[in-house]
């Protein structure tokens, strides 16, 4: 993988072969995919790789993909999960063909069960849950039958209606595919299709108490979907067997399972359950905290889709499961924001610069701006300036070292888009801080006009006092002290980096911030890129720090 390759450069993934393949022999004339996320989170990074995937390959090869729910855990899954996942794939830039939920597919399912137990290829097991696992045996054993696995077609056909009409209680019975008690593969033992609960289902309510366990439910809906080229990750390589069997026993549709590796990402975990752990203890102030690796919570902080969406392109998919340096997502966030951000000025923690030779001491003049040096279209804005500024005190240094470039006594610097300031004396308090520092400027070196002929090395952002808007502002680091929280001893929580959010609750702004909109994108100068919080009131602006401008990440390292 290079970062600096062209897209054209790319060679295929697998799955770009396999499909290519495909449509050559006329296997397919156009291909299906679906995205199937369980309604009982908010989708991750990992999930934006799949959709990147799945939406990625129609959009190259033609056909369609479906957002499909698999929604047939109804313990879990709520429709507020439901709604925030359709609102995260849209804003990713996705447009699925039909949105379908396997709930809906509850009575084709049942059907399905009845033609296997009616072909002798299901029964109901009345065992505990306990005496079924026993009865597994072990990798290198072979399990046996129990005396449930008699039963004739009749009996069961009537115990499953029977199930399904609730006269048991939950896990008195399940039904059970008839597959295979000394397979190598531990899920063709006679796997469990059924399982009775009796639970209100967000979608279906309280008219099912079984319910379809995931082997029985995904594949058969990517067979009434007519998917060709069904897209999950590695754990499911043993599930295949099952898939495949539960076809052609079937006899429908013959979809066709396909692995990738899954996405993680370093300083993080990659898991729904896991964050929503983070999101109910409140280690995080919600499921799309900024610092969550959601796709919510990184529209929060900020990140573009454009920028999510060349991650996932560039990086490709692996078949071996790997962890992925979070800084280079980074990178490419940087790189599209870079294009698109307009800059401001911000000073995040101001000393004041008083100009005593500024002609009219009440004076002020609109200087002009460009909004982006890389947007030819961006335009300019006006800032005002003033006989008062603020700089960040750490631009200014009282006794500095050789090659300092920036503010200190008798040195010379340039304002951005403004003039070259000199500093004369520096004003402290009682115990030595500096207050104040009293400056002189250059009238003749004005950005744009500068006729001074003096060269100075250092470039500093500034606002005008009497101007200047304050703003809150948040920046983030690492969610986790440690690489890989989830492969570390004890709980993975143990590694919460309890400096991962820093506020500043005042800096000063550049009144052109004012107008600030949520979908617009900053780059404060100097400081790094950011955006407006949902948190902003009238009464407060709040931004949040998307990413630094420095490039941590780089080529192999
Ligand atoms: P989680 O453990 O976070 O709940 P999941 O795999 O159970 O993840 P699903 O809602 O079942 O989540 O996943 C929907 C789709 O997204 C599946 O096809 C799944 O394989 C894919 N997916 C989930 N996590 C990742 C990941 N980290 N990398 C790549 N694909 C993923
Ligand atoms: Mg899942």
């Amino acid at each position: 993988m290079s970062t600096t390759a062209n897209k054209e450069e790319r060679s295929l993934n697998f799955l770009e072969e396999i499909i290519e393949a495909d449509l050559a022999s006329g296997k397919y004339k156009t291909i299906m995919t679906r995205f199937p996320p369980e309604p009982n989170g908010y989708l991750h990074m990992g999930h934006a790789t799949s959709i990147c995937l799945n939406f990625g390959l129609t959009k190259k090869y033609g056909g369609s993909t479906n957002l499909r729910f698999d929604d047939t855990n109804p313990v879990t899954e709520d429709t507020e999960y439901v709604e925030s996942i359709k609102n995260d794939i849209k804003w990713l830039g996705f447009e699925w063909a039909n949105e379908l939920y396997a709930s809906d597919y509850f009575e084709q399912l049942y059907n399905m069960a009845v033609t296997l137990i009616k072909k002798g290829l299901a029964y109901v097991d009345d065992s505990s849950s306990e005496a079924i696992a026993e009865q597994k045996g072990t990798p290198t054993q072979a399990g046996r039958r129990n005396e449930y696995a008699e039963r004739s077609i009749e009996e069961n056909l009537q115990l499953f209606a029977d199930m399904r009409a609730g006269k048991y209680k939950d896990g008195e019975k399940v039904l059970r595919a008839k597959v295979d008690m000394a397979s190598p593969n531990m899920l063709m033992r006679d796997p469990l299709l059924y399982r009775i609960k009796h639970a209100h289902h967000h979608r279906t309510g309280d008219t099912w108490c079984i319910y379809p366990m995931y082997d029985f439910a995904h594949g058969q809906s990517d067979s009434i979907e007519k998917i060709t080229h069904s897209i999950c990750t590695l754990e499911f390589v043993p599930h295949r067997e099952l898939y495949d069997w539960l076809i052609k026993k079937l006899e429908i549709y013959p979809s066709h399972q396909y692995e990738f590796a899954r996405r993680n990402l370093t300083y993080t975990v990659m898991s729904k359950r896991k964050l929503l752990q983070l999101v109910n203890e409140k280690h995080v102030a919600g499921w799309d905290d900024p610092r969550m690796p959601t796709i919510s919570g990184m529209r929060r902080r900020g990140y573009t889709p454009e920028s999510i969406r060349e991650f996932c392109d560039r990086i490709g998919i692996a078949k071996r499961d790997n962890v992925v340096d979070i800084s280079l997502l980074e990178f490419f966030v940087r790189e599209d924001l870079n294009k698109r951000a307009q800059r401001r000025m911000v000073v995040f923690d101001p000393v004041k610069v008083v100009i005593t030779n500024y002609a009219d001491p009440d004076g002020e003049e609109l200087l002009t701006s460009e909004n982006n040096p890389e947007d030819p279209n961006g335009g300019t804005r006006e800032v005002p300036f003033s006989n008062e500024i603020y700089i960040e005190r750490e631009d200014f240094m009282e006794n500095p070292p050789k090659k300092y470039f920036r503010l200190a006594p008798g040195q010379m610097v340039r304002l951005k888009s403004a003039y070259i300031i000199k500093c004369e004396e520096v004003i402290k308090d009682e115990n030595g801080t500096v207050t104040e520092l009293r400056c002189t400027y250059i009238p003749e070196s004005k950005s744009g006009s500068d006729t001074s002929g003096i060269q100075v090395k250092g470039t500093l952002h500034w606002v005008s006092v009497k101007h200047a808007i304050t703003a809150e502002i948040r920046e983030y680091d690492r969610l986790f002290k440690v690489e890989d929280p989830s492969s570390e001893e004890g709980d993975f929580k143990e590694y919460i980096n309890p400096d991962s959010l820093k506020v500043i609750r005042a800096a000063y702004a550049e009144p052109a911030l004012k107008n600030a909109h949520y979908d617009e994108r900053f780059q404060f100068v100097r400081k790094g890129y950011f955006v407006l919080d949902k948190d902003s009131s009238t009464s407060g602006m709040v931004f949040n720090k998307t990413v630094g401008l420095k490039d941590g990440w780089k080529a192999g390292k």
